[in-house]
């Protein structure tokens, strides 16, 4: 660390102090040279995550290594602390170095990881996708218009907060690169990397990638939430990278057979080979996909649902016809010597008897609170002799 660095991070004092000031709980999760704990403020009591980073030198490690993670740590850091404030963005509180491990604590996102809420759920709804991509892709606008490229974007580095919302997280890969530079790095995970990026590992000529790279894993992702299962998958990792790099994939599963044309043609812009031709964040963004008001979408249903819509109003106009062929015609007649059958008459003959008994009355053998209608003070007096209440009661 530079003395820049230490005048600009004066909070890193070492490991006693975070054990002082924080108690570690359960793992939470696993990385290549992190674990993730909760923790627990000893003097508020308030919950957080701890991300705490292993640079002990051991046989496991040679130096460089250790010093390629020490600063790519730093780097992370910075990053962090670069987009502090924003929504849907992970918030580092503190953070802490000792000679052996670095402490970053963030916020505690209870709901863990948008991967294990996928495989729960298996596939997630239209408007499901359209809420967690609308605040993934409106992050990845706001990191790109820094500059900044995150390079990991994938379900498990999208953590749900108590109310669903989503937290980017996982700052490990991301770089902010200066106007006009391209990256060459090779670097992110198999299933949602860029063309652009294994080009690069294959060709040491290339011209390097650069922010588009996000975009092609946030369309990874999309098509992952809607199908259940990622568009490039290969249990031979080399012929999924030829997948990629051929922009191969298809809309065939069953899971796509409800979905709109308007989100498979969103999918289609975001995954395409050419970085120039790709969308950015602000294209996806102003998608029909993402527009406020429902567009009419055309919905192709499969042979199943077709079938459920058939046999449903089947059953519909049955029942309205067969409750057509039993009503009887409304007559003067019927409503003097019946007015309880008819439906309407009856609702308001229940609604008067409301009103004057305080209680709903049951309708038994012997009641008959139509009778409440009949103009003679006998029917009446019957009536709620009928219903067991006293005749003394007042009754208006
Ligand atoms: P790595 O760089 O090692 O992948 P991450 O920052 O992605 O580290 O964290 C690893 C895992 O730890 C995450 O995928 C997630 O399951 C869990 N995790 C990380 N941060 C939090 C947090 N703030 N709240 C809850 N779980 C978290
Ligand atoms: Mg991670």
């Amino acid at each position: 660390m530079t003395k820049e660095e230490e005048v600009a991070l004066p909070d890193w004092v070492g490991a006693r102090e975070f054990y002082d000031k924080y108690d570690p709980k359960e793992i939470l999760g696993r990385g290549v040279s992190s674990v993730v704990r909760r923790c627990v403020d000893k003097q508020t009591s308030q919950e957080y995550a701890v991300k705490i980073i292993d640079i002990t030198p051991s046989d496991k490690m040679s130096p460089q290594e250790i010093e390629e993670i020490r600063a790519a740590t730093v780097k992370e850091i910075d990053i962090l602390r670069k987009v502090c404030g924003q929504d849907n963005i992970i918030q580092l509180k503190d953070c802490y170095e000792s000679k052996a491990f670095y402490f970053l604590v963030f916020d505690l996102m209870k709901r863990g990881e948008l991967f294990d809420y996928l495989t729960e759920k298996v596939t997630l709804s239209e408007k499901e996708t359209r809420k967690i991509m609308r605040a993934l892709l409106e992050v990845v606008q706001f990191l790109h218009s820094q500059n900044i490229v995150h390079r990991d974007l994938k379900p498990e580095n999208i953590l749900l907060d108590d109310h669903m919302n989503i937290k980017l997280t996982d700052f490990g890969f991301s770089v902010q690169i200066g106007p006009g530079q391209t990256l060459k790095e090779v670097c992110g995970t198999p299933v949602y990397l860029a063309p652009e990026i294994i080009e690069c590992s294959m060709d040491s000529g290339h011209d390097g990638y650069g922010a588009a790279v996000d975009i092609w894993s946030s369309g990874v992702i999309m098509y992952t939430l809607l199908a259940g299962s990622p568009p490039f998958w290969h249990r031979k990792q080399m012929l999924m990278l030829r997948m990629i790099l051929a922009g191969k994939y298809d809309f065939t599963s069953p899971e796509w057979e409800d979905r709109s044309d308007t989100v498979k043609d969103l999918i289609s812009r975001m995954l395409v080979v050419s970085p120039k031709q790709r969308y950015t964040a602000t294209e996806v963004l102003n998608h029909p996909f993402f527009s406020q008001y429902v567009v009419a979408e055309v919905r192709q249903f499969s042979p199943y649902r077709r079938f459920k819509v058939i046999c449903m109003t089947v059953l519909a106009t049955m029942r309205i016809y067969c409750n057509y062929r039993r009503a009887k015609p409304v007559t003067k007649e019927v409503i003097q010597s019946d007015p309880y059958a008819v439906k309407p008459i009856r609702k308001l003959i229940d609604a008067c008897a409301f009103k004057i008994y305080g209680h709903w009355v049951k309708k038994g053998q012997t009641q008959n609170r139509a009778a409440l209608f009949e103009n003679t003070p006998k029917a009446i007096l019957l009536s709620l002799m009928a219903e067991g209440d006293e005749p003394t009661q007042t009754i208006c």
